[in-house]
């Protein structure tokens, strides 16, 4: 195994070990994120649901299934990318994740996963992935367009969850997700 990958297991080994916010109490599971160091995409969600925990894999339940399907239309599958949480571990009964628990998990294991990946592109799904990494900016004006920030481009995107009780919101994500092929080649 290379180095890179070798880092990237090393950062999974200790987040399956966390105890840096509350979060680890609840948790069956941390759930680092999957996929290869030499993705060229990577994905971003809030954090893990019910499935997820118990599993200790990202979006492995129903609006994992949208994600999926959403990949396979634009010829990409989990091995190609990289998918992982803005938090790494359960947050009760599904709340949101409050700003301590993203601040630290972010800048403890994702700011680190991204620096050993290096996409040329990361995807974010939902207004928690997008703002942590571009704050103030709102998902219904900016959804579907490419932003460079930083010397990184994004493309901010609603979570699939949103898809799954609005039908109009699934037609969104697919207009919004057979974009990135363009995109990438652009980059
Ligand atoms: N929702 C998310 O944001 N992430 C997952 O991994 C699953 C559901």
């Amino acid at each position: 195994m290379d180095n890179a990958s070798l880092q990237l297991n090393e950062i999974a080994t200790a987040i399956k070990g966390c105890q840096l916010c509350r979060l680890c109490e609840g948790r069956t599971n941390a759930v680092p994120g999957t996929g290869p160091v030499t993705a060229e995409v990577v994905f971003i969600g809030e954090g893990p649901g019910k499935n997820e925990d118990e599993q200790g894999i990202p979006f492995c339940g129903a609006s994992g299934k949208f994600l999926d399907e959403l990949l396979e239309s634009i010829l990409l599958s989990r091995d190609d990318i990289f998918i992982t949480n803005i938090v790494k571990c359960r947050p009760p009964a599904n709340r949101d994740p409050l700003p301590d628990e993203k601040q630290i998990c972010s800048e403890t294991y994702l700011d680190k996963q991204l620096a050993l990946i290096k996409p040329k592109l990361i995807v974010t799904l939902g207004r928690h992935a997008l703002n942590y990494f571009i704050p103030d900016i709102k998902i219904s004006e900016v959804h579907g367009q490419p932003k460079r920030f930083k010397g990184q481009v994004y493309l901010g995107l609603y979570h699939p969850a949103v898809a799954l009780y609005n039908g109009g919101m699934r037609q969104t994500l697919r207009d919004d997700f057979i974009k990135i092929p363009k995109i990438l080649e652009k980059i």
